[in-house]
């Protein structure tokens, strides 16, 4: 396959291009390319500035349409960023996330080895299971993958996104990539709970929309796990690597991640707390302490978590010469300002 970006012939579906990895690329491929896209989501709010492009084409839909499914699929590039990816919904949604995670997927892998589209599946980090705080570095081809007992329905989503994989991986004649984002952070990380929807999201979210409401950060069994954030703009230049690189790419998984940027769930409480009062231009000490509280009475019954998630990037930079280079406190500055001024703020 040969990928030139000033290559005005080509058209890359983009599947959930309305979401916040979604709206980056979907910007990234009309500003660095002349490809067109063919953009599916369910919600465009995050892109209304592209809506008349007239290099893009948009479909409000979801890929539990099958005539999507095949639509999407005459595209010679795909990229599938659609999933529930709300915690809390994992232990109280378990068959929905499933659908979403495996079924919804799986059928549009078939579609691309039937119709030799490039399938770019957007996995998960958390298919390295319930690590341990002394696990290492995790490697895409090494790593052992350790879940939860059946009852423990947080292993949900990374059950049906590993089989989901399994099946990509397992399908002949489809060209796919599969790439496992570790904590990607950035503006448009937006979902505000009682705001967007219901649930509780992932913990910038979580943490930002505290910041604002001048609410405690809460810290699940003491914030001890451990993380690695990724900027979204890193995660987009990872994206052009693996345009570029292509071929090398195929029959491949990715970790996308950033090892610089790895700090317990605590230490980020503290510098969102003093980047938050910065930003305000208040004194740390007026916003509340954090507060300790358990994984399951905050998220419910069946939660577990991975207490280290370590992305080894030794295979990025060796077949697509791709390096994270967004340090964690320009990243979560970037971010938070963002959602400060999308939201308001209620301290001053
Ligand atoms: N977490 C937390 N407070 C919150 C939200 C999350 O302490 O308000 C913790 C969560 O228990 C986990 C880590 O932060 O240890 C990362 O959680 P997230 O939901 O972002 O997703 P994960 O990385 O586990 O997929």
């Amino acid at each position: 396959m040969n990928l030139q970006f000033n290559d005005s012939s080509i058209t890359v579906a983009v599947v959930g291009c309305g979401g916040f990895i979604g709206c980056h690329l979907l910007d990234a491929i009309l500003t660095r390319t002349k490809w067109r896209v063919f953009g599916v989501d369910l919600d465009f709010y995050r892109i209304q500035h592209r809506l008349n492009d007239e290099r893009c084409e948009f479909m409000v839909a979801d890929l539990a349409d099958k005539s999507v499914v095949e639509r999407i699929a005459k595209y010679p590039i795909v990229v599938n960023l659609a999933a529930i990816c709300v915690p809390s919904r994992y232990m109280a949604e378990a068959p929905e996330v499933i659908r979403s995670n495996y079924d919804h997927p799986a059928a549009l892998a078939d579609a691309c080895a039937k119709s030799g589209s490039w399938l770019i599946h957007f996995s998960t980090s958390e298919i390295y299971g319930r690590t341990s705080a002394d696990s290492g570095l995790l490697v895409e081809d090494e790593s052992e993958l350790t879940f939860g007992p059946v009852m423990a329905s947080r292993w949900s989503y990374a059950t049906a996104k590993l089989l989901t994989e399994r099946y990509i991986a397992g399908l002949q004649n489809l060209k796919w990539t599969v790439v496992r984002p570790f904590n990607f952070v950035g503006p448009f990380m937006d979902f505000m709970p009682g705001v967007d929807g219901s649930g509780i999201p992932r913990v910038l979210a979580n943490f930002s929309s505290a910041l604002v409401r001048g609410e405690p950060l809460k810290l699940v069994n003491g914030g001890v796990a451990k993380r690695s954030f990724t900027s979204v703009f890193d995660a987009v230049d990872f994206m052009f690597a693996l345009f570029e690189a292509c071929d090398v790419a195929f029959s491949q998984a990715f970790n996308i991640g950033n090892p610089d940027n790895e700090l317990t769930i605590a230490e980020l409480a503290n510098k969102m707390c003093k980047i938050f009062a910065e930003i305000k231009g208040v004194s740390v000490e007026t916003i509340p302490e954090p507060e300790v509280v358990s994984g399951v009475e905050y998220y419910g019954e069946g939660y577990e978590d991975s207490m280290r998630r370590l992305p080894s990037v030794e295979k990025a930079e060796r077949l697509l010469g791709f390096k994270a280079k967004t340090p964690i406190d320009v990243v979560l500055r970037e971010s938070l300002t963002w959602f400060v001024n999308h939201y308001g703020c209620e301290i001053n």
